[in-house]
């Protein structure tokens, strides 16, 4: 019943976010655009200059009065944090606010929620939002679970936020043994994939980069009608016939951010998973965007950590009609092995890109159209 309505949210914190790394981009940009992947309107960003966060409500009391009104003035349910809050600043931001306060990590939890495709993905978020919940229930979310969730409330259901914490606790300790489970099954169903003779590629990279859009493009292109065999896939994986490879699954992914709080990055790469069972990695890059090197720097981190840095990849330089000079993208096709220039966007034809990908697969996984 309310799936349509946009939540209306209110972004805030210091205007430089603490302990980010120096970016060029604003970092209200970059929250604005996770508020609305989770489904939020953004209607008023209000930041303080920065200064060390006060204990009682991270921001300053003035500060905290001046949202309170704005969000009466707007009729906000949701203001946004771009940092973490304690257990004991979020009690007196709901003592003082009326609206849910949530902060970037369960903003980010509740993006992961989404995303989770695989029965371990979807536990490891479960448990990643109740740990980080258990402390920081207040008597606000009793109340909100009338409106029947919303953003910081996906994910463990709906009634999340009537359990107390006991009951909370008894779920962590079910989840903790169904993943243990899932694993032992995970590794399994992995071998059995590996064998599979269908290619695999997963499209990787920075949020906004442009992956959906990509896997819009290619999988429209692409004439093949699907087929029955096919239609119990998960919605994020696509597939695409590539002349002299035959088809191949294309994977859209949960994009990468940057400053992941540490409490977290487990959830983050169980939607992620699903990489390391890929033949090609197609790292998209927005190549528009000024902060694109730090940013593949991260991927390139994450992707190491997860064990899949020995995956053949190909380094998709995206947002070239965006581009303002061509120095960064000269600079980077020249270090990066692998690298292609195209607009997922306004590009009519991928058939350069899907050349590349042909000539990355390893061979016995084509089809012999000799
Ligand atoms: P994702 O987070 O990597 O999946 O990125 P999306 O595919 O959702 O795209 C993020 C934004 O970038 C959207 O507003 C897209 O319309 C835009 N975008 C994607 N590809 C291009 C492109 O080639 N050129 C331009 N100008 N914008 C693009
Ligand atoms: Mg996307």
């Amino acid at each position: 019943m309310h799936k349509n309505i946009k939540t209306k949210a209110i972004l805030t914190g210091f205007r430089r976010s603490a302990g980010s790394a120096s970016t060029v981009e604003d970092p209200y940009v970059e929250l604005e655009r996770l508020a609305g992947t989770a489904g939020a309107d953004v209607v008023d960003v209000i930041t303080q200059p920065d200064m060390p966060p006060v204990p009682k409500y991270y921001i300053g009391s003035g500060k905290v009065g001046e949202i309170a009104g704005a969000v009466s003035d707007s009729g906000a349910e949701l203001v946004i944090f771009n940092n973490e809050l304690t257990p004991l600043q979020f009690r007196n931001l709901e003592r003082e606010i009326d609206a849910r306060v949530i902060d970037r990590t369960q903003l980010i939890l509740d993006i992961f929620a989404m995303r989770a495709q695989s029965s371990e993905g979807k536990i490891q978020v479960e448990l990643a939002q109740l740990e980080y919940l258990l402390p920081r229930i207040t008597g606000r979310g009793v109340e909100l679970s009338r409106l029947g969730g919303g953003i910081g409330t996906r994910g463990p259901g709906e009634t999340k936020l009537e359990v107390d914490r006991r009951r909370i606790r008894q779920r962590i300790s079910v989840l903790k043994k169904k993943l243990a489970m899932v694993e032992k099954n995970r590794q399994v169903q992995k071998q059995r994939r590996k064998k599979a003779a269908i290619p695999i590629v997963a499209l990787v990279g920075y949020t906004n980069a442009g992956k959906s859009t990509l896997f819009n493009s290619l999988s429209n292109e692409s004439t093949f009608v699907e087929d029955k065999l096919f239609a119990t896939l998960d919605p994020l994986t696509r597939r695409v016939f590539i002349s002299g490879v035959g088809n191949v699954l294309i994977m859209d992914t949960v994009g990468f951010i940057k400053d992941l709080p540490v409490k977290i990055v487990e959830a983050f790469k169980s939607t992620l998973e699903g990489i390391t069972d890929a033949h090609l990695l197609a790292h998209v890059v927005d190549v528009s965007n000024p902060d694109c090197e730090v940013q593949i720097g991260e991927v390139e981190k994450i992707i190491n950590s997860l064990g899949a840095s020995d995956i053949p990849s190909l380094m998709i330089l995206n947002k070239t009609d965006a581009l303002k000079s061509l120095g960064r993208l000269a600079r980077l096709k020249r270090s990066k092995n692998n690298v292609i220039a195209i607009s997922a966007l306004k590009d009519k034809d991928f058939s350069q890109l899907k050349l590349k990908i042909e000539d990355l697969l390893p061979d016995h996984l084509k089809k012999d159209y000799s």
